[in-house]
């Protein structure tokens, strides 16, 4: 029996790609022996996105479309469509064209080979030179931070196979750093290169804040280091502060009298202060965060659904 590959697609303000995208990948699976889907997951758009999906779901029933509510953000429509995929692999791969469809034969020839997951690695990356170096600090000290091994320069288009899949719908937290959640499901995997596109049309989503949030996210979600590092500061300091205690003990009985000064306190009583409420705030931070994961609300809300029957 053939196998049935699902393209997973979040897609948000793309009206200007989504044809494009449409014909390139048909293109390139009508030459395989395979069948496919697509699942889109619109993220809220309020441009023609939702319009431009739903004609084409008309004609073709491979087409399927998960319109959410409003924008859940990007880790939300990736897992919404891996949730409505049906296929024995899903290949996760964004319609601006930056990783070309053309790479998803040898996707799914080192897939069949038996790994979990096969992750695109760019080879060269035709991006911006912000962004570029952007993506150098943010995967480098999310690996420091983490602990965990996310190759370098990974790009969007991944193929995965159904257990992977089944693994990753069981994550259900509430903040979601998706590279993180894959990494943790299998050992089993590895990267190939691609090559690289510029985004066919349209515009990037991601400006430097969302970026950064997401980086911050990142290391939230995945690593205790910003709560340890509290602790071994606060040791640290309490150390010092002992140390500048007994000298200033000693000094005044055995050596000099000396009167003490109001500045020296002041400044003393500022920094510590101000230190508590930095590891305040850290902790404040897991706390939020906590608090969000034990509400166990739905990471989405879904208005309709094309072309998907349950
Ligand atoms: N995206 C989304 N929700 C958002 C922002 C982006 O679903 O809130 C989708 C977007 O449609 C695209 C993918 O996430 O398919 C990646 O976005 P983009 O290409 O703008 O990011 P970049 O490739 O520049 O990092
Ligand atoms: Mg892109």
């Amino acid at each position: 029996m053939r196998k049935l590959l699902s393209l997973v697609v979040p897609v948000y303000y793309e009206q200007e790609v989504i044809l494009q995208f449409l014909s390139e990948t048909k293109t390139v699976l009508d030459q395989l022996d395979i069948d496919y889907e697509y699942v889109f997951v619109d993220d809220g758009s309020k441009d023609k996105t939702v319009e431009i999906i739903s004609e084409q779901a008309k004609s073709n029933p491979k087409i399927k479309l998960v319109v959410f509510s409003y924008n859940h953000g990007k880790a939300a429509a990736v897992t919404a469509a891996i949730a409505n995929a049906k296929g024995d692999y899903l290949l996760y791969m964004d319609p601006d064209l930056q990783d070309p469809p053309i790479e998803i034969p040898r996707f799914l020839e080192e897939i069949e080979k038996g790994y979990d997951l096969v992750w695109g690695i760019r080879s060269e990356k035709k991006d911006t030179f912000l962004n570029t170096l952007f993506s150098k600090i943010f995967w480098g000290s999310l690996n420091k931070f983490t602990g965990l091994d996310i190759p370098k320069g990974i790009a969007v288009m991944r193929i995965f196979n159904r257990s992977f899949a089944d693994e990753f719908l069981k994550y259900n937290e509430a903040n979601r750093f998706i590279e993180g959640i894959f990494i943790n499901i299998s050992k089993n995997w590895k990267t190939i290169e691609i090559s690289q596109r510029e985004r066919f049309a349209g515009k990037t989503k991601f400006n430097f804040r969302k970026k950064m949030q997401l980086a911050f996210d990142a290391i939230f979600d995945f690593s205790e280091l910003p709560l340890k590092m509290a602790v071994r500061i606060g040791v640290v300091i309490s150390i010092l502060g002992f140390i500048a205690l007994f000298v200033l003990l000693f000094l005044k009985f055995f050596i000099i009298d000396f009167e003490s000064g109001w500045p020296s306190i002041i400044a003393s009583i500022i920094t510590g202060f101000g230190l508590q409420l930095f590891f305040l705030g850290i902790v404040s931070l897991y706390v939020g965060r906590i608090y969000k994961e034990v509400k166990r609300r739905p990471n989405y809300s879904i208005r309709n659904k094309i072309n998907i029957n349950e």
